[in-house]
């Protein structure tokens, strides 16, 4: 790690903000940007010279209550297997989660891809075999290409419940609601491998927020809040890309172009947001077969918060995990109450794990 380059930068950005006249505030979008930044210590190292807040990024937490539920309607099914992403199967729904679903005797697989549920299926004919499709453009290619694969085989027992997202509507309904105030976005390089740095010119452009796109890495990190913070004193709303290594302005035609034959723009509920135009996606109809809620019919209920979780909040970045009254008292990793300290991109499990300063003395210890 380049120490004396992570100073320089640092100092950079607290000099622009000590030259603002306003606080900055920048949005990391994505959860693998939240905990990177807690992680790698780049949050405590900015200090207070500007603030970070989290955004609608991280896949689990956005996923409403309602699919949850459905998923565990479907697993406590006798003839249904659900394979699932592993962080899943904890997030409490209104009834419990998978895992206590797990412990009952349901068949609940935790899978690393969509390929391994689909292989499951061929190997279990006997077996109704459901994929939880959830995640952004960065696994949404991933079940497409499950899907036409589970096509040309033939497979007719495979599904998918599909809780894709897509992250630029849920911008804009954050931007145009305006309580999350907020300068400059950064912007996740995994997505923005698949979508292109040219994806986020709307954005830029309608709510004047500047844009830039950054790594994992906290050079990576660094480079773009000074590429942020340098726009929002100078007043632009540029879209950049400091990760060109990686994201080109296109993005990935190959991918976009094998999402847009499974997949149509859907209207989709996040939790605690509600429902958001062509914001999720749906399966075509040519692949309707493989639709677990219209082949398996069930329903994808209402999204409730758990009582007293501050989750939505959190995930529209009006709250830090803190201010929420449960935060690592009675919501912990082991005991979590809402999907944000759940999952391995949650905030409030990067908080909890990542930030001790923000942890009640008694919790501190047991780090
Ligand atoms: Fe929800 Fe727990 Fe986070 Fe509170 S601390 S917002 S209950 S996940």
């Amino acid at each position: 790690m380049d120490k004396r380059r992570i100073r320089q930068l640092v100092d950079h950005i607290g000099q622009l903000c000590r030259a603002s006249d306003k606080p900055v505030r920048i949005m990391e979008i994505c959860g693998t940007h939240t905990v990177s930044l807690l992680r790698s210590g780049v949050k405590s190292l900015l200090g207070d010279s500007l603030r970070l807040i989290s955004g609608p990024g991280c896949p689990v937490c956005v996923t409403s209550q309602g699919y949850i539920d459905a998923a565990c309607e479907l697993a406590d099914r006798p003839d249904v297997t659900v394979c699932t992403y592993g962080d899943m199967v904890r997030v409490p729904g209104s009834r419990g989660s998978l895992e206590q679903r797990q412990a009952a005797g349901a068949v609940v697989r935790v899978v690393y891809t969509p390929r391994d549920a689909l292989q499951y299926a061929a190997d279990n004919p006997g077996r109704q075999v459901v994929f939880l499709a959830i995640g952004f453009s960065t696994t949404a290619p991933a079940t497409a290409a499950t899907v036409l694969e589970a096509e040309r085989m033939g497979l007719a027992n495979f599904f998918v419940l599909t809780a894709h997202k897509l992250v630029l509507p849920a911008l804009d309904a954050l931007l145009a609601d305006g309580e999350a105030a907020v300068d400059g976005l950064l912007c996740p390089g995994h997505v923005s491998i698949i979508i292109g740095a040219d994806a986020y010119r709307p954005v830029a452009d309608r709510w004047g927020v500047p844009c830039v796109i950054a790594g994992f890495e906290p050079l990576d990190m660094l480079a773009a809040i000074a590429a942020l913070t340098e726009q929002i004193v100078a007043g632009r709303a540029e879209v950049q890309n400091v990760y060109g290594v990686a994201v080109s302005p296109a993005g990935n035609r190959v991918a976009q172009d094998m999402l847009a034959r499974v997949f149509a723009p859907a209207p989709a509920v996040w939790r605690a947001m509600g429902t958001i135009d062509a914001s999720g996606l749906a399966l075509r109809e040519p692949y309707a077969r493989f639709d677990a809620a219209e082949q398996l019919d069930v329903q994808i209920g209402p999204d409730h918060q758990p009582p007293d979780c501050a989750c939505g909040q959190v995930i529209q970045g009006k709250l830090d995990p803190p201010a929420c009254s449960l935060f690592a008292t009675d919501c912990t990793p082991l005991a979590p109450v809402g999907p944000c300290m759940v999952s391995s991109e949650g905030t409030c499990a990067a908080w909890f794990k990542y930030n001790p300063r923000s942890l009640p003395p008694a919790q501190v210890s047991h780090q």
